[in-house]
């Protein structure tokens, strides 16, 4: 079954070499085309039900379609939230709102890929996150300021997280923040402004600006107040796909690496014969597939509703080194010509750092697993 998946995922992104994406990291464009083929062919709707039009798969096979995604030299970053903001709707979402958004979003027609979490004044900080939504009458009033939200130029839904009941009100910090699905489509120009953020890769991150936005109260999911508590399901699932992302990343250096070490000649023999290229390759292969083992079994426990905050971080963590040490290595590998862009190492290079910042930083994993598995002290 996984490996149908993956020969599926491959043929379509056969079809997008890396000049495609050459191209349009040139232009810091979106890969419109690759997004709408993804969603014809059903792959980012692998999450929703089968009762609701989608494929009805877990997160074991979502991940293994972003590894693939990752595994070509594509990078599933344009798309990738439809997958981690999908168990925030479909756990907690009303039954009224799956109905509404999620056929709707199976079917090509409505995408649902901004994730509004991080804020520029408290960062990894996020229970002091400080715009806020007011309830009146049958709307809430959101005021604020939201950073590096990606996609949200090319999203019609977007899942915010805002706080509805002042810190200095509520008794344990993660209560009082409330989830909201906001409408992109009506929102821009009616108290949203987006601004592009251009960083070191293609990535159609912004910032977002809130004043007096009116968002409806049938839009908020779940209850109000516990907003903080469904997005960390959320986050879960996004460490793992983002795992896999690095680990096809990981993949992709590597095999990389391997042939241009076999193929060039230098000294009257291939460089792939000194020790001083061939191990670090190895040692970068058996570091992705060490984290890929943690990836599926973190994959399996959320699949199977258990706790896998531990092993879902740990899968981050490790597979974000993996990816980042595989990703030196091929450039070391390739010599000058890893840097030129012809190559796609330069460019996958930079892709692939972000991971030990985004969605979490490798120092707020360590943090976690220090106090939540540990028992340690809490640092911050
Ligand atoms: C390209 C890109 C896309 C993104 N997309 C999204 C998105 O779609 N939605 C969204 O909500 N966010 C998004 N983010 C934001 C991302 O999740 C944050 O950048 C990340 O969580 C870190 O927050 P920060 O940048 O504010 O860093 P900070 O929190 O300011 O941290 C800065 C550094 O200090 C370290 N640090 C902070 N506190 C501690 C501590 N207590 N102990 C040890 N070290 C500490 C961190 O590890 C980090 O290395 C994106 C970011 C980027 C760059």
């Amino acid at each position: 079954m996984l490996e149908e998946l993956r020969e599926g995922v491959r043929r379509v992104c056969a079809r997008y070499p890396g000049r495609y994406w050459r191209e349009l990291d040139a232009r810091r464009a979106y890969p419109e085309e690759f997004v709408r083929e993804l969603t014809e062919a059903g792959y980012l709707a692998a999450l929703i039900p089968e009762e609701y039009g989608g494929a009805g798969l877990g997160v074991t096979e979502a991940s293994v379609i972003l590894e693939e995604i990752h595994r070509s030299g594509g990078n599933a970053a344009a798309c990738h939230a439809q997958m981690y903001t999908m168990s925030v709707l479909l756990r907690h979402g009303s039954e009224a709102q799956r109905r509404t958004y999620l056929p709707e979003i199976a079917a090509g027609r409505l995408r649902l890929q901004a994730f509004g979490v991080t804020e520029p004044t408290t960062g990894s900080d996020t229970t002091h996150l400080r715009t806020t939504a007011i309830r009146k009458g049958d709307r809430y009033i959101v005021n604020g300021q939201k950073v590096f939200i990606s996609r949200a130029e090319h999203s019609d839904l977007m899942v915010l997280l805002v706080r509805t009941t002042p810190l200095q009100e509520v008794v344990k910090k993660t209560e009082g923040l409330t989830v909201l699905l906001v409408d992109l489509r009506e929102a821009v120009g009616r108290g949203l402004t987006i601004r592009p953020i251009r960083t070191m890769m293609n990535h159609a991150t912004t910032e977002l600006f809130f004043e007096d936005l009116e968002v409806p109260v049938e839009n908020r999911i779940g209850e109000e107040g516990q907003g903080f508590r469904y997005i960390l399901d959320g986050m879960n699932s996004e460490r793992i796909l983002i795992a896999a992302e690095c680990i096809g990343d990981g993949r992709w250096f590597i095999d990389r690496a391997v042939a241009y070490a076999k193929e060039r000649v230098v000294f009257g023999r291939p460089i792939g014969k000194n020790q001083g290229i061939q191990f670090p390759i190895a040692q970068a292969y058996v570091r992705v597939e060490a984290a890929d083992r943690m990836r599926f079994d973190a994959a399996a426990r959320f699949d199977a509703g258990e706790a896998c905050g531990p092993q879902a971080n740990m899968a981050k963590l490790l597979a974000a080194e993996a990816s980042w040490e595989a990703a030196n290595v091929a450039l070391q590998t390739h010599g000058g010509f890893g840097f030129t862009e012809e190559f796609d190492i330069e460019r996958k290079f930079r892709e692939t750092r972000l991971y030990q910042v985004a969605p979490v930083s490798t120092n707020l994993v360590l943090a976690y697993i220090a106090e939540h598995v540990l028992g340690l002290p809490k640092s911050y």
